[in-house]
C-alpha cells in the first residue's frame, strides 16, 4: 500500500511530509514494538507511541489516558472563553449559559467519548465541575454534588455511557454484511475489547425491563438514556448522604436537608437575579459560606467541630443558626 502511494505522488509529483507520516503499531501491553522498516519511496518511516488522527490521539497500547487528557486540556480552554464573555457581559441567564457549554465546551469532552467514553475521567468531570461553579459564584473548595445539584446538570459519565450506548445501538441496527458490525463481531472473540467492555456495562445497567443485550437496536435509545438519568440522579443522592468521605463532618449537611432532586433551582432560572445574590445563596445553601462552622474549618490545627462558634453567642455557627436562631439578626430577619 505505501509501495502505491509512493507511485502516486511520483506520477502526480507530489511529495510525502515526512514529518507528519508516522507508524504506531498497535499492541498488547507486554509487546515489544515491531522491528520491521517501513519505507515509502526511499524514505523511511519512523515509528511513535502516539498520533493524533482527526483530532483524537491513539497510543500503542490503545489507552486513552493520553487522549482524555489533551480533550481537558483544549475543553478548558473553550470553557475559559465561555467565562470570560460570561463576565463581560455582566452574567448570562442559566439558560444561555447552558446552551452555549452545550455547544461551546461539552462537544469537545465528549469528542470520540463513543470509544473512551465507558469509564469515569476526573479530568473532564473538573472542567464541568468548574462551569457549574462559575455560574453560581461558588469557590473552588465548594462541594461538587451542590454545584452540580443546583445547576441540574447530567454528569458526565452519564454523557459519556449515552454516546457509548448511542454507537453500540447503532452497530446493532446495521445489517449483518457491513463491515462495522463484521470487526465488532470479531472483536467480541477477543480477551479485551470495547465490545466486552460495553456488554459488561450494559449488564450492570440492568435494563431487562427495556430490553435483552442481543436484541438492543436504536428503538431503545431514549428509554436507555432516561434509564441512564435516573441512575445519575440516584447515585447523586446517594453520594449527598456519604459520609464516608468526610469523617470531620461534611459541608453538604444543610444542602442535604432540602435538596432531594437533580433539577435546576428556582434561584439559578430568575434571569435577572443580581450576579452577587446567587453567589451568596449558592454559598450559603452548599455551606461554603464565610460563617464559623466552613472558615474554623482551615485553621491551624483545623477546630473541632463543636467549637466552630457564632462570634456573637455561644451556638455553633451553621446556616440554620445564621438563618433562624441568631439573636444577632432578629432586626435584619424581621
Ligand atoms: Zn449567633
Amino acid at each position: 500500500m505505501l509501495n502505491e502511494i509512493s507511485s502516486w505522488c511520483y506520477k502526480w509529483r507530489l511529495s510525502v511530509n515526512q514529518s507528519k507520516t508516522k507508524i504506531v503499531h498497535f499492541r498488547p501491553s507486554t509487546w515489544q514494538v515491531s522491528e520491521r522498516i517501513f519505507t515509502i519511496g526511499n524514505l523511511n518511516i519512523d515509528y511513535c507511541e502516539s498520533y493524533k488522527y482527526l483530532g483524537l490521539w491513539l497510543d500503542g497500547h490503545l489507552n486513552f489516558n493520553l487522549c482524555v487528557n489533551e480533550l481537558s486540556k483544549s475543553a478548558s480552554r473553550a470553557l475559559a472563553a465561555l467565562c470570560s464573555k460570561h463576565f463581560q457581559a455582566g452574567g448570562f441567564p442559566y439558560n444561555i449559559f447552558t446552551r452555549l457549554y452545550e455547544s461551546l465546551v461539552q462537544p469537545i469532552i465528549l469528542y470520540g467519548a463513543r470509544i473512551w467514553g465507558i469509564t469515569e475521567h476526573h479530568k473532564l468531570n473538573s472542567v464541568q465541575n468548574r462551569a457549574c461553579k462559575v455560574f453560581l459564584g461558588l469557590k473552588r473548595n465548594s462541594p461538587n454534588l451542590a454545584a452540580r445539584g443546583d445547576m441540574g446538570w447530567t454528569s458526565c459519565l452519564t454523557k459519556q455511557r449515552t454516546e457509548v450506548l448511542r454507537l453500540f445501538c447503532r452497530l446493532k441496527s446495521l445489517p449483518s454484511s457491513r463491515l462495522p458490525v463484521i470487526i465488532s463481531n470479531w472483536s467480541l472473540r477477543r480477551a479485551k475489547s470495547w465490545e466486552k467492555n460495553v456488554h459488561a456495562l450494559v449488564k450492570n445497567l440492568r435494563i431487562s425491563h427495556i430490553c435483552d443485550v442481543e436484541s438492543i437496536n436504536k428503538s431503545h435509545l431514549k428509554a436507555l438514556k432516561r434509564h441512564l438519568f435516573q441512575n445519575d440522579e440516584s447515585k447523586w443522592f446517594q453520594e449527598l448522604w456519604n459520609d464516608s468521605k468526610n469523617p470531620n463532618g461534611n459541608k453538604l449537611r444543610t444542602y442535604r436537608l432540602f435538596k432531594k432532586d437533580l433539577k435546576p433551582e428556582s434561584y439559578v432560572l430568575v434571569n435577572n437575579l443580581p450576579r452577587h445574590i446567587r453567589k451568596a445563596t449558592s454559598l450559603l445553601r452548599s455551606g461554603s459560606s464565610d460563617l464559623m462552622i466552613e472558615t474554623l474549618r482551615y485553621s491551624h490545627p483545623p477546630t473541632p467541630c463543636i467549637c466552630r462558634l457564632c462570634p456573637f453567642c455561644s451556638e455553633i455557627e451553621t446556616e440554620s443558626h445564621f438563618l433562624i436562631e441568631c439573636k444577632m439578626y432578629s432586626d435584619l430577619r424581621y
